[in-house]
């Protein structure tokens, strides 16, 4: 049983084509994460998948079922968006009760499942309500509570903690996980805090300019990132990323040299701030650059060091009172913490 866009395309009245020949396939009972930057199309897979727009090409499936033109009240697809839409006139009990009633549920099973959802989701003392008089997060979180108190097949879920306090946001995040283990249902998930999609998801989903860049686990999509772009997007800070040359196995770029397991020739070269080493002075594996700038953020410092090629971001929990900016200092680029990039076409080489 899975969910399936086969080659959809969505493109705007105005020309504006929002997903590209999508594809992606996930199993029913996955927490997937749509991750991407700003007019990735994030919004539109959900949009299609929740039935609100029509792709202009290509198949949607559940299970086996085509769902393009199926309305949306005959999709099992809860659904929370950005702008929570509560029901203005109606309490937040009759508010999150409304896809039970519609469903005819009967009176005191309704009853258990308004307060058991309203309790998990810390809205249980709101309940008589109405939306006009409840915090931002509130309402998001009443919205969340309407979304899943009749048990979909799939939840969608576009951006619904963004709204939310910090350490709140961290409670939600847990008790999503919680319940998307209790309830075994699909979560479609949209955010663009990674740390989210790293926590909630079992896979997530890259996409760029409306196209699906890589779909993987993630700690695949940190560890092994299909190509330039997912590195860069992936962790923060971001893969430090430098364009240079490879003579012998020995990569040069500005003032970084480094062994490497890579053709001779032109390559880009990735590794992450936190696996950037200290090398020895005088040792032959390591390279001198000047420090720019130090910033600490307990209990990690970051380096940064300005070359000609770029900036070269370290991140470390390694006492640093003995750096300061302008000094040179030595550091050694491991060869198993490297990534190799095509340098044309940005792609993974190995
Ligand atoms: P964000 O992270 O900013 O919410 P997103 O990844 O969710 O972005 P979408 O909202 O899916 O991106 O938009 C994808 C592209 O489609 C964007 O370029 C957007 O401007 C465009 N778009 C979305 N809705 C429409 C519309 N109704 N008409 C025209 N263009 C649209």
């Amino acid at each position: 049983m899975a969910v399936s866009f086969a080659d959809v395309t969505k493109r705007f009245a105005d020309g504006t084509t929002a997903l590209d020949g999508l594809n992606l396939e996930f199993e029913l009972g996955e927490f997937v994460v749509l991750l991407g930057p700003s007019g990735s199309g994030k919004t539109t897979a959900c949009r299609l998948l929740a039935g609100l727009e029509m792709p202009t090409e290509g198949r949607i499936e559940i299970g086996g079922t085509d769902i393009t033109g199926l309305p949306p009240r005959f999709r099992d697809i809860g659904m929370v968006f950005q702008n929570y839409a509560l029901y203005s006139h109606k309490s937040v009990y009759e508010n999150i009760a409304y896809p039970l009633r519609i469903r005819k549920i009967a009176a005191a099973e309704l009853d258990q499942r308004v307060k058991q959802v309203a309790d998990l989701l810390q809205i249980g003392s709101y309940l008589h309500r109405r939306p006009s008089q409840l915090s931002g997060g509130q309402a998001q979180r009443v919205a969340v509570a309407r979304a899943l108190v009749w048990e979909p097949t799939i939840c969608l879920m576009d951006e619904p903690l963004s709204n939310l306090d910090a350490l709140l946001r961290l409670h939600m995040r847990t008790e999503l996980n919680r319940l998307h283990k209790r309830l075994n249902r699909t979560f479609v998930f949209v955010t663009h805090d990674q740390e989210e999609a790293m926590t909630l998801a079992t896979r997530i989903a890259v996409l760029k300019d409306g196209k699906l860049v890589q779909f993987d686990e993630p700690r695949a999509i940190y560890r092994q990132p299909s190509n330039r772009f997912v590195a860069e997007f992936m962790g923060r800070p971001a893969m430090n990323t430098m364009d240079g040359m490879v003579e012998d196995g020995v990569f040069r770029a500005g003032g970084v040299t480094c062994k490497v397991e890579c053709r001779d020739g032109p390559v880009t070269l990735g590794i992450r701030p936190e696996q950037i080493g200290f090398g020895q002075i005088g040792s032959e594996d390591g390279f001198s650059l000047t420090l720019d700038v130090k910033e600490t953020v307990e209990p990690d410092t970051l380096l940064i060091f300005a070359n000609d090629e770029g900036t070269i971001t370290v991140r470390t929990q390694r006492d640093c009172d003995d750096l300061a900016a302008g000094q040179p200092v030595n550091l050694r680029f491991p060869m198993e913490a490297l990534h190799y990039f095509d340098a044309r076409t940005g792609e993974r080489l190995r």
